[in-house]
């Protein structure tokens, strides 16, 4: 089995680092509607694509410049634009209702869990996943924002209860939460398990979970009310301010980091993240992390078959059966996989991780409910 560190434990060195700008921004838009076309001079902020299903949420330009290519899969901008930005919104002079949540969409904001009354809201303030330190970093320096955030959200959701999930041993509040504090071990910091952790239940339906980065977004936009163009990364010990769109190559010649034969680059975390395979690749917004890793350390998933091990049944902490979904979704029986617990999976990749013969498990997972939702079908993501 692989020897790996699940500790969510890390120590800030530094503050958060603005990344220099790139020539380009390579934004992905693969099963977006593109919003504007090639030849457009687009101004900081502009809108750029939005998803096609409600609530998914909308990408804007980080920077000025014009529009050098559009294709399926990324539309490229020239960063030769000015100062100029779009027109601020002044989201805190609207009511609460639905017309708050649409403009906040437009935004940029995933309004998922702010719509509606809820009992509790929880507030993840746990690292995401092991080598990341972006949740640890905003509770110490995005105090401001994540305050404004928390805010905007109560006054949307008008919880009787309010809970900031911290690590364990931690002392970190924000004003108008309750601190909880909970396990800092990989996979405790998922929303799933955080709520579980908080309330003692499994998905309430009450109940409705932010992780400290989107709260920070939310906040930044209640205090500047301007559109989200940047992500926040954990590279190689620090903490970055990325344009979104940031192709992988320019952060590897700016931050000086080198890769060999056979390693990988991973965007998210080393559970969740995905390989890339284009260093012209563009970061998204949800796109916590960047890792360079070497198949020595971590060898490569390949089209194996199961040996029935049972180590992935083993390490799920939902519950389900990981070597029988991974089946079916192989050979395209999704509605096989849902009755095996495919919507469960909180797509922790634990099981992927830990799988002796190295199968794709996350990989299928993943492709299992997207060709469920595409077909309507399937509840979570
Ligand atoms: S990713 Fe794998 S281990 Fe994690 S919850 Fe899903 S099936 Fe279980
Ligand atoms: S860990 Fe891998 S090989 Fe073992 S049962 Fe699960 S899918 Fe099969």
């Amino acid at each position: 089995m692989l020897k790996i560190r699940y500790s969510l434990d890390l120590e800030l060195t530094n503050s958060i680092r603005d990344m220099a700008l790139p020539e380009e921004l390579h934004f992905q838009v693969r099963n977006l509607v593109v919003k504007t076309k090639k030849g457009s001079v687009l101004t900081k902020g502009e809108i750029i694509a939005e998803h096609p299903a409600p609530g998914g949420g909308a990408y804007h330009a980080a920077v000025g410049g014009k529009v050098t290519g559009v294709n399926y899969h990324s539309l490229i901008v020239n960063c030769t634009g000015g100062d100029d930005v779009v027109p601020p919104v002044d989201v805190n002079s609207m009511g609460k209702g639905a017309e708050l949540l649409r403009v906040l969409q437009g935004l940029g904001v995933g309004v998922s869990q702010l719509s509606g009354k809820a009992e509790v809201l929880v507030i993840n303030g746990l690292n995401p996943e092991p080598g990341v330190s972006v949740a640890q970093q905003l509770l110490r320096d995005g105090r401001e924002e994540l305050a404004a955030g928390l805010a905007l959200a109560r006054r949307l959701l008008s919880p009787n209860r309010t809970v900031l999930a911290v690590p364990k041993g931690d002392e970190v509040t924000i004003p108008g939460a309750e601190s909880v504090q909970v396990r800092a071990k990989y996979p405790y910091s998922l929303d799933a398990l955080v709520v579980r952790a908080v309330t003692g239940r499994e998905f309430p339906e009450d109940t409705r979970v932010m992780n400290v980065m989107d709260l920070y977004d939310l906040g930044r936009v209640s205090l500047t009310g301007l559109p989200i163009t940047e992500t926040l990364m954990t590279i190689a010990g620090n903490n970055y301010r990325v344009p979104i769109g940031t192709p992988v190559r320019h952060i590897l010649t700016v931050l000086g980091l080198e890769t060999h034969p056979g390693d990988s680059i991973v965007l998210g975390g080393p559970f969740r993240g995905e390989a890339i395979y284009s260093l012209d690749e563009g970061v998204k917004k949800t796109d916590y992390g960047l890792f360079i890793t070497s198949s020595d350390a971590i060898p490569a998933v390949q089209d194996a078959a199961c040996i029935n091990c049972g180590e992935c049944v083993l390490q799920c902490p939902a519950r389900v059966q990981p070597h029988l979904i991974s089946r079916c979704a192989e050979y395209e029986r999704f509605e096989e996989a849902e009755r095996y617990g495919l919507n469960s999976c909180f797509e922790c990749g634990l099981c992927a991780f830990n799988c002796f013969a190295r199968r794709p498990l996350l990989q299928y997972i993943r492709f299992a409910k997207a060709q469920l939702k595409a077909k309507g079908q399937g509840a979570q993501a």
